[in-house]
């Protein structure tokens, strides 16, 4: 007999909602998590009475009836509507591309006239059955978009240029012909009222947790504690790279308190333009309307990853997705390790899908444990 029924490799979104999951019907979890902190990317801490989201901007969104009630049993959420603005050359535009974008751009006042001057762009460009990311961004804003508010941005983001990239990365954005600035489509929408580590420490409440410890350190002696083992790290790296590596974006981010109560008037604002190296600048407090006499700012840069460094984005474009699915296939011939979120299914998820996702591996466990 193991001492454990589940060992745990990340205390992430992913890792905690399995275990605790888990935990509920009486199986033994051990979870172990390489950082100083829980949560993985949506930690939040406390500072000038402001929760600041140490790795990057998060927003709950979903349309998922069932994930938003299980994420609002471990949190009061507020009515937060992402908005962000866009700045190219000093100038502002809102996002997502809705009629307001269309009127600052060109004048155009009705969505008769946007989707014409957006019609006759296209034509020029000929994009009728896109390929890649700079294809179907023309397809669906036309040129002009294209080159202010998505070419440099994306570019920064993913190190590469628009043609060589997927197209699915650019759906995620509506495009709107109405006076909309909600950067979502989704039903449901909001910030954990006291930040998001919260919702972690109850996910694990009445579990052990070890901080600090990495499964590679000693995956010996880690795979004999357990019956089984939940993965939610690199799965190139479980397998030690043996078909080479994956692509992964890094981040930088660097955070400022500021001896102003406002610094720039919205949570969230992108910088568009290639030669400014962040791509957007955050501003903690306005996305629970904190209180504090100061502000506190963070510039996110995206960096390329180097084999060691945190891994922020899988890049799933096809050259990846093959090798990913070589992995996959050596992931099913191991029954007993389980392989899960953004890195283990190497799968640009939001929070929502990652829920989504463990309660169905949950779910299937449950199944095989009857
Ligand atoms: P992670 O949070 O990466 O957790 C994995 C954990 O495993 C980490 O804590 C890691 O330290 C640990 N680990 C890895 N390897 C080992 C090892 N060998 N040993 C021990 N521990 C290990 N989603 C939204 O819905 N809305 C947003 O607004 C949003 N904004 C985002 C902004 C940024 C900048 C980023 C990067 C992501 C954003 N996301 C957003 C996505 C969201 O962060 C993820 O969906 C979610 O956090 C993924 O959870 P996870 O458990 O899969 O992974
Ligand atoms: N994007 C863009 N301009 C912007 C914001 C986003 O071109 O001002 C593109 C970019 O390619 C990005 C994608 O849209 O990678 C998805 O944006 P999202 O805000 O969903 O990115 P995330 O929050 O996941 O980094």
């Amino acid at each position: 007999m193991k001492k454990y029924d589940y060992l745990i490799v990340g205390s992430g979104l992913f890792g905690s909602v399995f275990a605790h999951e888990m935990n509920k019907i009486g199986k033994k979890c051990l979870v172990i998590e390489r950082r100083n902190t829980i949560g993985g990317n949506i930690y939040t801490e406390k500072t000038e009475n402001i929760n600041v989201h140490k790795y990057g901007a998060h927003i709950f969104h979903t349309n998922n009836e069932e994930v938003w009630q299980y994420i609002n049993q471990f949190a009061k959420f507020n009515r937060f509507t992402n908005s962000p603005i866009a700045n190219y050359e000093g100038k502002l535009y809102n996002l997502p591309f809705n009629m307001n974008t269309f009127y600052q751009i060109w004048g155009v006042k009705t969505p008769e006239e946007a989707k014409k001057v957006i019609e006759d762009e296209k034509k020029e460009y000929k994009t009728d059955n896109p390929s890649n990311l700079e294809e179907q961004a023309i397809n669906l804003v036309g040129s002009t978009i294209y080159k202010l508010l998505i070419k440099g941005y994306t570019e920064k983001q993913w190190g590469k240029s628009c043609t060589e990239l997927p197209s699915f990365i650019i759906k995620r954005l509506p495009v709107r012909f109405t006076y909309d600035n909600n950067y979502f489509n989704d039903l449901y929408q909001g910030i954990p009222i006291g930040g998001y580590t919260q919702i972690i420490e109850k996910l694990l409440e009445g579990i052990e947790v070890k901080l600090n410890t990495d499964y590679f350190d000693n995956k010996e002696k880690w795979d004999n504690i357990a019956d089984k083992v939940l993965f939610t790290g690199m799965i190139d790296q479980y397998f030690d790279y043996c078909y080479g590596e994956l692509e992964y974006r890094g981040l930088k981010f660097e955070t400022e308190i500021k001896d102003t109560d406002n610094y720039q008037g919205n949570a969230v604002i992108n910088y568009t333009e290639r030669k400014i190296p962040y791509t957007r600048i955050i501003e903690h407090k306005h996305f629970e309307n904190s209180e504090s006499e100061k502000t506190i700012i963070t510039r996110e840069y995206p960096q390329t990853w180097e084999k060691g460094e945190e891994a922020y984005y899988p890049v799933n474009d096809a050259k990846n997705s093959e090798l990913y699915n070589k992995y996959q296939k050596l992931a099913e011939k191991e029954p007993n390790i389980l392989f899960g979120g953004r890195l283990g299914m190497y799968k640009y998820m939001n929070m929502d899908q990652v829920i989504e996702e463990a309660l169905t591996l949950t779910k299937k466990e449950n199944n095989m444990n009857l």
